[in-house]
């Protein structure tokens, strides 16, 4: 049976544009709204980013999904971790993303991933709450990528690890198959019933907001996350092969042969000036400085300290541990998932970076690379 990606244009962010787009888009793959269920809505809000920038799901997109989701009844989460974690920064792009707006609205509840629980699942540490929803559904946004060349449906669903665990993965990658494996494993244990693309207005030359925005005007989905980014490719002017993410995702089988894919509507290439090519298995500074440095430290304030246990108890990785009535942390095997200082009640733990890098992450903000 032909796998099936819907293409419907949407010419602009107008709220009414935008749901009758992705509604129809849900009715060409046939795929049936549950009700009555629990939702989770998984967009792309990688940084503390503005609609405008278009670096980011833009809010009308989950706009679309909560009214549809919200007219059948369910409950809706929608969840993110930042790429770059400090303390409040993911409830922060909730709010410059407007998201916020939009759980208000639906009566949905946010959710920042580092304050979930993890269970560990294939090697890695996936949020639980990802695994309780009935189904998740992935609102990613098109963007070609500064290192994996695209980011879209297969890519998204990185952003469920929590905190600065995403730059250990970063880290532990040789190259970017290697990365590109863990994307495809985080799909293949949370299984996204539905992918929606927001492909109205792209990213050249993303992640970062110095990108240029294309205007793509698509709305795109999919039951299968792989389907959706070898349709996204042709927008940007890609070849699947050329695609990290794709080329995992069709060695795990994700995917079968590209020719299998049932186009339900059209797309057209547009001018992308895309990012500079090599064998996909090249290396990458993975051990730059600012992967290096990128994340957070923990600190624990004795002072604030009670010895109650919670961190010791919650910690997914038992990185932490209580010696003669010391509270010590093993920042060898700790995952930076930051999930101890969302549960200490002393609110004793605290992310924090060395001055340098924190002028520096100003700079970058104000610079657009961040
Ligand atoms: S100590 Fe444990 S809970 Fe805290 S960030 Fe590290 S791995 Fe996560
Ligand atoms: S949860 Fe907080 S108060 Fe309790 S032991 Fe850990 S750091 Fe101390």
């Amino acid at each position: 049976m032909k796998t099936k990606v819907a293409a419907v244009t949407c010419g602009s962010y107008d709220l009414e544009e935008v749901y009758s787009s992705v509604a129809e888009a849900i009715r060409r793959i046939g795929f049936v709204i549950p009700e009555n269920k629990t939702v989770l809505i998984k967009p792309n809000i990688m940084s503390q980013n503005k609609p405008e920038q278009n670096t980011i799901t833009h809010y009308s997109v989950v706009d679309a999904l909560c009214r549809i989701l919200a007219e059948k009844n369910n409950r809706i989460l929608i969840g993110e971790s930042i790429s770059f974690y400090l303390s409040g920064l993911t409830e922060e792009a909730f709010k410059t993303s407007r998201i916020d707006e939009v759980a208000a609205k639906y009566g949905a509840r946010l959710v920042p991933f580092e304050g979930e629980p993890l269970v560990e699942v294939k090697g890695l540490y996936i949020p639980k709450v990802l695994l309780e929803a009935d189904l998740v559904i992935n609102v990613s946004k098109l963007k070609t990528h500064l290192v994996m060349r695209m980011s879209g449906a297969i890519k998204n669903m990185f952003g469920c690890l929590p905190g600065g665990y995403k730059q250990k993965m970063h880290l532990l990658s040789n190259t970017r198959l290697e990365l590109a494996e863990v994307f495809v494993t985080i799909n293949e244990i949370v299984k996204p019933a539905l992918n929606v693309m927001d492909a109205v207005v792209s990213l050249d030359g993303g992640p970062a907001a110095n990108g240029k925005p294309v205007k793509t005007s698509r709305i795109l989905a999919s039951a299968n996350p792989a389907a959706l980014d070898a349709v996204a490719c042709r927008i940007m002017g890609y070849a699947p092969e050329e695609i990290p993410a794709l080329a995992c995702a069709k060695k795990s089988r994700m995917i079968g042969d590209y020719s299998e894919i049932e186009l339900l509507g059209s797309v057209d290439q547009k001018k992308f000036e895309k990012l500079k090519r090599g064998p996909l298995n090249e290396g990458y500074k993975s051990n730059g400085f600012f992967s290096r440095n990128g994340y957070a430290w923990l600190l624990i304030d004795d002072s604030k300290c009670t010895r109650c246990g919670e961190c010791i108890d919650q910690c997914p990785v038992k990185a932490i541990r209580a010696e003669h009535d010391e509270i010590i942390l093993d920042k060898d095997r700790c995952i930076n998932c930051y999930h101890c200082i969302y549960v200490c009640p002393e609110k004793a733990v605290n992310a924090d970076q060395p001055f340098v890098i924190r002028m520096i992450w100003k700079l970058a903000k104000a610079l657009k690379f961040a």
